[in-house]
């Protein structure tokens, strides 16, 4: 599976902490990140990471062209509700998106720990999900 991980600056913490507790899990997959969320994955866990562009920079849509391509199947995505953005429009292209290709997204912790224990244990027909989409 390849997963796309994101954190909004007051966010990044969180995701940390939250890849860390789920790394043996995160290791079996191809993860995907933007520039600066990624940076910090890679020099505070054991997870290899593709870094594209910073969020503002276009990361964001980067990762939505994949989307767009059907080769993203999970995004994982920590945003912060509180702080206004100066690329919202690609934040909510992304989301959009995922809508569109039916491609599973987490926007808090809460969803994220369900997504990846479904992942965990199988209960989800990944294979079938993908086939829709493409
Ligand atoms: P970043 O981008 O990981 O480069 O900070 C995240 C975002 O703001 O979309």
């Amino acid at each position: 599976m390849n997963i796309a991980l994101i954190a909004h600056d007051r966010k990044k913490d969180d995701l940390i902490q939250f890849v860390t507790a789920y790394q043996p899990i995160l290791s079996e997959h191809t993860l995907y990140a933007t520039g600066t969320t990624g940076r910090r994955i890679i020099d505070e866990t054991d997870l290899d990471v593709i870094r594209f562009q910073s969020g503002p920079l276009g990361g964001d849509q980067q990762i939505g062209a994949m989307i767009a391509q059907n080769e993203m199947d999970m995004i994982i995505f920590f945003r912060d509700p509180l702080t206004a953005q100066p690329h919202e429009p690609d934040v909510s292209a992304l989301m959009r998106l995922c809508d569109v290709y039916n491609v599973p997204l987490a926007t808090n912790m809460g969803t994220a720990e369900v997504l990846l224990k479904g992942l965990e244990q199988g209960f989800v027909n990944w294979r079938l999900i993908r086939e829709q989409r493409g």
